[in-house]
């Protein structure tokens, strides 16, 4: 019995290849977690890593609480099942079980106790006298088993162990597996390809793609709530389609719109879920799974809204259920409905499908991250105003006073007194207060979603387009429409800038400062970093050429500050000023640094790197949009921008907060006194239509045109009519 931790665990082979990248994962005593996955995604090193056969690169693993990176395999106690099971060929099965025993000199009678008591869970007593060449594949792979259960270790690790075996035996041993984990009640960790045996067999399913988790959560949740397009696409058989679509609201609903001629209502009950508003007017990718796409008519009747015209191309009809594929205007591939194997279809004939939208699934096309559901962030337009000492981040009746611990870790001091995507983690939420830092946040929560392991309550949050959505604990009850307070503590939250890159990062900002020494040559201005080797050289030209107003060509300073004195001088370079892109590199190579990376704090497609660069101060902080292709230790070459180039010792991030106090307190008293405006516009909506009308015609005849009240949430209102069901009236032909 085990649980076991792995944090932060990274895998680079010899070579640079990166096979596990940032794995996280809390597995619980007596989980069966599965690690499932294209081939070549990194499941088997991970497995390899926790069974101590492969060193971790990074990185630590617990195992009931105790570090065990450094640990020999033999010493972890974990048993390891693979799929090229080798037993030896010359022994019994009983010997064959009892080798490892033997070897580590337990009595002969303790020996026979476990042997006999795992035979009998295996169901093979009756063969132990027998060699493995007179045994079934399905056999040996349950002496193989038994080997490993008579050690009794507290994991368990089986790696592919059914792939050698034939279809139905497959199925069998799965059953069995699952059913000798009930009965050894210990923790279970397999490894497969195949998203039937990671649906049948976990209580919990790792997807991963390239190194990276996609998504860890029950069979159930992974199947209806998919974080994004791979494992909408990985799990389910035949998959998810995948409708190319936009959004449009009318009157008050929501609707997608596929191609040029079909168009289906996604219900209340969905489209209040979507995590933003905002991409209601946007193209998105509609999922629907071939198990909601209906043919039958009384299901098409009855939601004209949700009905495509589609032509039914291929028929292939498996004698418990028909796969039709259809043709839809709009959609390249087919799209993919079971149909009750009752019915029967020509090629050619065109038919009406009803969607059920009510189980849609909504993609961004560009990130492919769902739309709905639970994200990493709840993400909220927020201002910044520096105020009372520090940086606080302001969005509604909310203002989050950020402490030093994390302003020190802001890369960008552009963000300073601005706009900024505020990310409330819907984890981080408490339902208490537990430290006098703590913000509470109170909303009106509307609805909820529960999930294994919490329920996602959607509060209305004043000032709030959009739901917050906090995840609370399962037992808690919520009936819909009462006052919710929560708490998060400031050092929980996380900050995005317009190019949706995150700006608090896991470490101090350095300044990334140096000292340079500046030469000048017929205007073109040369910075060597004064390092230790020498090697690394920032030249560039300080004069850009424009165009001027009559069309003359003039020479525009691109750095206003350059100091006349050519000397040594101290240099920064901001944080945003970085670039890995292979043009920027080879465009300008003088203009580009060398470092080894020390750390990566990568997000989606962008990283916060820290990297050390001979003669800097300390190590460089870079953020980089579109990272890819590196990893920790890797050398780095970093393009740098000459206008992030400052000249001046870097000042600390506190400092600059400091100094912007004065602004943002007029900054602050503007956006109260705009939100005690936007107050009385959402009382005066609330108020009754007589009396709102009387009120409109006051201030129609008294005061200029009130800026309208911010947009609610498209679907923020009680759940849509349900269209009556009628009988089914299966047509048969
Ligand atoms: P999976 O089990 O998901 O099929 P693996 O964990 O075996 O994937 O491999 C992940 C990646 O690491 C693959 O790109 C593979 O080629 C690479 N890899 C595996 N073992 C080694 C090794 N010993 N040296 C270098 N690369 C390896």
């Amino acid at each position: 019995m085990a649980s076991l931790s792995l944090r932060h665990i990274y895998k680079i082979y010899a070579g640079g290849v990166r096979a596990v990248s940032d794995f996280n994962l809390d597995i619980d005593d007596k989980e069966f977690i599965v690690f499932v996955g294209p081939s070549g995604c990194g499941k088997s090193t991970t497995l390899r890593m926790i069974a101590g056969l492969e060193d971790i690169s990074e990185g630590e693993l617990y195992i009931d609480d105790q570090l065990v990176n450094d640990r020999e395999p033999k010493d972890r106690d974990i048993a390891m099942v693979f799929q090229n099971y080798a037993l030896y060929p010359h022994m019994t099965v009983y010997d064959n079980m009892a080798f490892g025993l033997r070897l580590r000199h337990v009595p002969a009678d303790i020996i026979d106790e476990k042997v006999q008591e795992a035979a009998s869970i295996l169901g093979i007593k009756h063969l132990l006298s027998r060699r493995p060449k007179a045994l079934s594949g399905g056999q040996r792979q349950r002496v193989a088993l038994g080997r490993a259960i008579v050690r009794e270790p507290k994991v368990f690790l089986l790696d592919e162990p059914l792939s050698n075996l034939d279809a139905k035996l497959r199925v069998q041993m799965r059953t069995e597996i699952t059913k000798i984990h009930h009965r050894l009640a210990t923790t279970f960790i397999y490894v497969t390809h195949d998203q039937t045996e990671a649906m049948t067999m976990g209580t919990r399913i790792v997807v991963m793609k390239d190194g990276i988790v996609q998504q860890v959560d029950t069979p159930t949740t992974l199947y209806d709530n998919p974080a994004n397009l791979f494992v909408a696409c990985f799990l389910g058989s035949p998959q998810m389609n995948i409708f190319n679509a936009k959004l449009v609201e009318e009157n008050g609903e929501v609707y997608a719109l596929i191609g040029e001629t079909n168009k289906v209502l996604i219900p209340k009950s969905r489209a209040k879920r979507l995590i933003d508003v905002n991409t209601i007017g946007k193209d998105v990718l509609l999922g629907i799974r071939p198990e909601d796409v209906h043919y039958e008519q009384s299901l098409v009747e009855a939601h004209p809204d949700c009905v495509i015209n589609a032509t039914v191309d291929v028929i292939e009809n498996l004698g418990n259920e028909t796969i039709l594929y259809l043709n839809v205007e709009g959609k390249e591939d087919y799209t993919i409905s079971r149909v009750n194997a009752r019915y029967s279809f020509t090629q050619g004939e065109e038919v009406k499908m009803y969607l059920a939208t009510d189980h849609a699934h909504l993609f961004d096309p560009t990130t492919e991250f769902t739309l709905m559901g639970v994200p990493d962030y709840n993400l909220i337009p927020a201002k910044t105003v520096a105020i009372d000492g520090t940086l606080a981040v302001v969005f509604g009746d909310t203002c989050i006073k950020l402490p030093a611990s994390v302003t020190e870790r802001i890369t960008d001091p552009s963000i300073i007194n601005n706009d900024v995507t505020l990310a409330l983690p819907p984890k981080a939420f408490k339902s208490e207060r537990t430290s006098d830092d703590d913000i509470e946040i109170e909303g009106v929560a509307e609805f909820f979603d529960n999930y294994p392991r919490f329920k996602a309550v959607y509060v209305a949050v004043p000032g709030m387009q959009n739901y917050l959505i906090v995840a609370r604990g399962l037992d808690e009850q919520f009936n819909g429409g009462e006052t919710l307070k929560v708490y998060i503590n400031p050092a929980d939250v996380q900050l995005f800038n317009d190019k949706e890159e995150r700006i608090i990062t896991e470490k101090v900002v350095t300044g990334n400062e140096t000292v340079g020494t500046i030469t000048e040559e017929n205007g073109v201005y040369t910075y060597k970093l004064a390092s230790e080797s020498g090697k690394c050289k920032l030249n560039y030209n300080n004069y850009a050429v424009e165009v001027g107003p009559t069309g003359e060509k003039v020479s525009k300073k691109l750095i206003e500050s350059l100091p006349t004195a050519i000397a040594e001088t101290p240099i920064h370079i901001l944080s945003t000023g970085f670039s890995i892109d292979k043009d920027d590199i080879t465009k300008t190579p003088k203009m580009v640094i060398n470092g080894v990376i020390k750390n990566l704090d990568e997000y989606r497609k962008n990283a916060v790197v820290t990297v050390e660069v001979p003669g800097f101060n300390g190590d460089v902080t870079a953020v980089i949009h579109k990272f890819a292709g590196y990893n920790i230790h890797d050398r780095i070459k970093l393009a740098v921008n000459p206008e992030a180039v400052v000249i001046g010792t870097y000042e600390k991030i506190g400092t600059v907060i400091e100094k912007a106090q004065e602004e943002g307190e007029l900054r602050y008293k503007e956006i109260l006194a705009a939100r005690e405006k936007e107050k009385e516009l959402e009382a005066a909506a609330k108020k009754p239509v007589k009396e709102q009308a009387a009120a409109k015609t006051e201030e129609d005849a008294s005061a200029p045109a009130a800026k309208k009240p911010a947009k609610k949430a498209a679907a923020k209102k009680p759940a849509a009519k349900k269209a009556p069901v009628k009988k089914p009236s299966a047509k048969k032909k």
